[in-house]
């Protein structure tokens, strides 16, 4: 275990999270200057750092804020797609250890299989996770991704129910606002790709689109994702005395463009992102997902970044957060390490970097941290993930580097079913890995919702909610006795 991260960084993280953020929706308000009681808490942290059992209950009773990073199928958990598997009469691919849809001809056999079959269970749960993954089989990067081609036929028609799964958890871990990346077009931009030929003309591709009915279309979508909250509600039984804890969540979305896709693929899907949120305040930004490191991510990079210039200069005030430098020396050329998160946030106009891993590598990297402190720029810290899918862990790992340097710094799961986590998991491996005090931990929970894409008023909420339960929570740690 690493020392005690030194407050100093926290206090210029307090103080410069105060600041005006510039962009969209970046309103901030200031933390409540620190009391004795959180002081307490903080000696209390200090007693029982070195005691998983209570630094457990502790980091699982503390309000963490939001979960800024979470793509929804990689959020559920293989059990729950087995069971989904099953009820919804799949088939399984015992060789490829996969879910498919019916009929189940042979060699596939019924997923009520799972049910009586122990180990064929037990080997899908490890093949749609990283549960039990070794590097002697095979790499992190390629049993974490693979995983989702493994399980998507089970997410079918499941929309409702991962939500639920999400937010009853999220609550359960003590946070009060999840931002969700999921086709929440219901497609329209991969339907619409193949009828406007990319020709790297822009403005009248998106006009072409849009006179092609993109804005009608995505108003239906608009009604399934009023479907999809409805489902959520029920399965919750909201507005009822039994209602779970997951229904005061507040959910907003993000549409994550796939990076691998065809140059004309990715602006649609941009673009529809961009036209969701400004139909539906619900949807809050777009994204980019897929691995960084494949060969048409790679070869696209700036093209992608250039879309987003063009299309940030049409929709100013649409959030935007981008994955970058989730990558890892090795893993790619060293020329593709030196300026993909730079570029995210000049080019791409990112307000937010998911995983910000290879910051190190970047050309100017000093500069780069000093740019990212400067302009409030988030970065959306994943520790479980990026151990699994980059093997970076401990003091590998740049979070501390982010937090020397003033870097806001919010930890989130990414894809806490994939990965076996959960929000209470990472922060306990940023107090065990990073050696993070309490105030730290505590700055961290409140600028995740702080630099939510959330509208104004209701941040104002989550944050006066956020101050409230902290209170309370330092409150009953303030005398913990030594165990
Ligand atoms: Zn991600």
């Amino acid at each position: 275990m690493s020392s005690t991260w030194s407050v100093l960084p926290l206090a210029a993280l307090l103080l410069s999270a105060g600041c005006a953020a510039r962009g969209p929706r970046a309103t901030v308000t200031p933390a409540p200057a620190a009391s004795s009681r959180e002081a307490a808490t903080a000696a209390t942290f200090e007693r029982l750092r070195n005691d998983p059992v209570l630094r457990r209950v502790f980091l699982r009773d503390m309000p963490k804020g939001g979960d800024l990073h979470v793509h929804v199928s990689g959020a559920i958990y293989a059990e729950t797609f087995a069971r989904w598997a099953v009820d919804d009469g799949l088939c399984v691919d015992a060789a490829r250890l996969a879910f498919t849809r019916p009929p189940c001809d042979a060699p596939l056999v019924p997923a009520s299989r799972l049910v009586t079959d122990d180990d064929l269970y037990d080997r899908i749960i490890d093949a749609l996770s990283m549960r039990n993954w070794h590097p002697a089989r095979n790499s992190g990067h390629s049993q974490f991704f693979d995983s989702f081609s493994k399980f998507s036929a089970a997410t079918r028609g499941r929309m409702g129910d991962m939500l639920a799964a999400i937010t009853s958890r999220a609550a359960a871990q003590r946070l009060s606002y999840v931002e969700l990346m999921y086709p929440v077009d219901d497609n329209v931009a991969r339907r619409m790709a193949a009828q406007v030929p990319w020709t790297g003309d822009m403005a009248s591709m998106r006009e072409a689109l849009l006179a092609a009915g993109m804005r009608e279309a995505l108003q239906q979508a608009r009604r399934t994702l009023d479907a999809t909250e409805a489902r959520h509600r029920e399965l919750l039984k909201c507005a009822t005395p039994q209602a779970d804890a997951g229904c005061a969540v507040t959910v907003r979305y993000q549409l994550p463009a796939l990076r691998a896709s065809s140059p004309g693929e990715v602006f649609t899907q941009f673009l529809s992102g961009f036209e969701m949120a400004t139909l539906d305040s619900r949807v809050v930004a777009v994204n980019i997902a897929q691995p960084e490191d494949g060969l048409v991510a790679r070869r696209d990079f700036r093209l992608h970044m250039d879309m987003l210039d063009y299309l940030h200069a049409q929709y100013p005030r649409v959030g935007i957060a981008l994955h970058a430098g989730e990558l890892i020396e090795g893993l790619v050329p060293p020329e593709d390490l030196r300026f993909h998160i730079r570029s995210s946030i000049e080019r791409g106009h990112a307000r937010r970097i998911g995983h910000g891993a290879a910051v190190m590598h970047e050309d100017g990297a000093l500069d780069l941290l000093r740019t990212m402190a400067a302009e409030r720029i988030l970065v959306e810290v994943a520790l479980s993930s990026s151990d699994g899918i980059l093997g970076l862990r401990g003091a590998q790992h740049p979070l501390k580097t982010y937090l020397a340097f003033g870097v806001p710094v919010a930890l989130s799961t990414d894809d806490e079913g994939v990965s076996r986590s959960s929000i209470t998991r990472e922060y306990e491996r940023a107090v065990e890995e990073h050696g993070l005090d309490y105030p730290t931990l505590k700055a961290m929970a409140r600028a995740s919702l702080q630099y939510g894409f959330v509208e104004a008023p209701e941040k104002e909420r989550l944050l006066r909610e956020f101050d409230a339960a902290i209170a309370a929570f330092e409150t009953a740690w303030a005398s913990v006795p030594r165990p």
